[in-house]
């Protein structure tokens, strides 16, 4: 899960981006509005973090652009200004939620955690794949009922491979929903997290095919 911030206040901006990827979200982090424009008009996330008052753009204007484009990734709006006219503009504009600071870490977590499940599964917070199930929020993945010891990045790369079932999914369309930008990423890591990933799951029959020259494969479980 990828998580785009947008924040002027370096303070603010930073206990964000450490607090996510501390739950495990792939985070990249902005402090300028245009920028911001920029880089949504070329990448995809599963949740846009945008302050209102930003350098460049304002986040009403980056939130407008982003909505006119058609994306439909799920906005929650942090500001300062706690007037009913500001919030009202921005849940026109499209946005999904709002925070006003100051707020409490936990409840903006909380929040994440509804919005990321909202988009991704309409409501519900379980992705299956025959015995194989995963509780998106929760961050646990359970086969036949049994949990599944995974790391974060392995949870992460089956997230991504139950969520594109059934389709081929690239590397760097993995190392871009796993890390943000800052984040190495050495050249065999994906292959490994694959790895240790199919070992924990062959023994119940479902497997992750290479396609040679183009990426990974979740083959449909033979008895769903
Ligand atoms: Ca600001």
């Amino acid at each position: 899960m990828k998580i785009l911030i947008v924040e002027d206040d370096p303070v603010l901006a930073d206990g964000l981006t450490r607090s996510l990827r501390h739950a495990e979200y792939a985070v990249d982090c902005l402090n300028n509005g245009a920028e911001a424009d920029h880089v949504l008009a070329a990448q995809s996330y599963d949740l846009v973090i945008l302050d209102l008052g930003l350098p460049g753009l304002d986040g009403f204007e980056v939130l407008r652009r982003l909505r006119r484009r058609g994306a439909a990734a799920p906005v929650l709006v942090l500001t300062a200004r706690d007037g009913l006219p500001d919030r009202v503009k921005g849940l026109d504009l499209g946005a999904d939620d709002y925070m006003i600071k100051p707020f409490d870490l936990p409840e903006l977590e909380a929040r994440v955690r509804a919005l990321i499940r909202r988009g991704q599964t309409g409501g519900g917070s379980a992705l299956a794949h025959g015995a194989l199930v995963l509780d998106t929020a929760g961050r646990r993945a359970t086969l036949a009922g049994e949990p599944l010891d995974l790391s974060a990045r392995e949870l992460g790369v089956l997230e991504v491979l139950m969520m594109r079932s059934g389709r081929v999914v690239n590397k760097e369309q993995l190392a871009e929903q796993l890390y943000g930008w800052d984040e190495e990423v050495g050249p065999n890591a994906i292959e490994v997290y694959v790895h240790r990933l199919r070992r924990k799951l062959e023994p119940a029959g479902v497997s992750i095919r290479t396609i040679r020259g183009l990426g990974y494969l979740l083959e449909k479980a033979p008895s769903a």
